[in-house]
C-alpha cells in the first residue's frame, strides 16, 4: 500500500493551479487518534481540493471518509461509527487572519509554507469523532433512554482522564 505519511504539501502553490489530491491513510498511522480506537486496522479515504476565493483567501475543501470502531458510551461494546466530513478550510497566517476570515471557512493557521497531509487529515478526523459514540437505540444492549439522560449529566470519562493527565 502506498504511504502518504511524509507527504508535505504547499497549499498556496497547489491553489494556484487548482489542484486536487486524494489518497488513503492507514488508521494506525494517526497517533493522536489511536487511544480512542478499539480496532486500528482499516483506512481513511481523503480528498483535498485547493483554490483561491474571490477575496484571495487560499481555500482547501477537505473530504474524509472512514469507519471507526469506538466504544459505545451506553453499553461499552464496540460500535462502528461512519465518518464523512466535508470542510472548507481558509488558510490564515496569524490571529488577525482568523478574525478576518469569512464565516463559511474554518481557519487553518499556517506557520510554514508547507503542511503534512497526514496531520491536516488527522485534525479533521479528530474534529469529526463524536464525543459520546452510541449505538442506535434498537441496536444497543445498554440501558434505557432515561438512564442515558442521567449518564449524560456525568462528566465524560475521557475528559476526566485528560484532566488527571494535566496535573
Ligand atoms: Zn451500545
Amino acid at each position: 500500500m502506498p504511504s502518504d505519511l511524509s507527504q508535505s504539501i504547499n497549499p498556496l502553490r497547489l491553489a494556484k493551479s487548482r489542484e486536487r489530491i486524494e489518497g488513503s491513510l492507514r488508521l494506525d498511522s494517526f497517533e493522536r487518534l489511536k487511544g480512542n480506537l478499539l480496532e486500528e486496522s482499516g483506512t481513511l479515504e481523503y480528498s483535498l481540493t485547493f483554490d483561491f476565493d474571490e477575496a484571495g483567501t487560499c481555500v482547501i475543501e477537505s473530504l474524509i471518509d472512514c469507519q471507526l470502531m469506538l466504544e459505545c458510551q451506553r453499553c461499552l461494546n464496540p460500535v462502528v461509527i461512519e465518518i464523512h466530513k466535508n470542510s472548507l478550510l481558509g488558510i490564515v497566517k496569524d490571529k488577525d487572519g482568523i478574525d478576518n476570515l469569512a464565516k463559511e471557512y474554518e481557519p487553518l493557521q499556517l506557520d510554514e509554507e508547507t503542511i503534512f497531509v497526514e496531520s491536516l487529515i488527522e485534525d479533521e478526523l479528530l474534529l469529526a469523532i463524536p464525543l459520546s459514540p452510541l449505538h442506535a437505540e434498537n441496536e444497543c444492549s445498554g440501558k434505557t433512554t432515561l438512564d442515558q439522560i442521567n449518564a449524560d449529566a456525568k462528566p465524560q470519562p475521557f475528559a476526566v482522564l485528560a484532566a488527571l493527565k494535566k496535573k
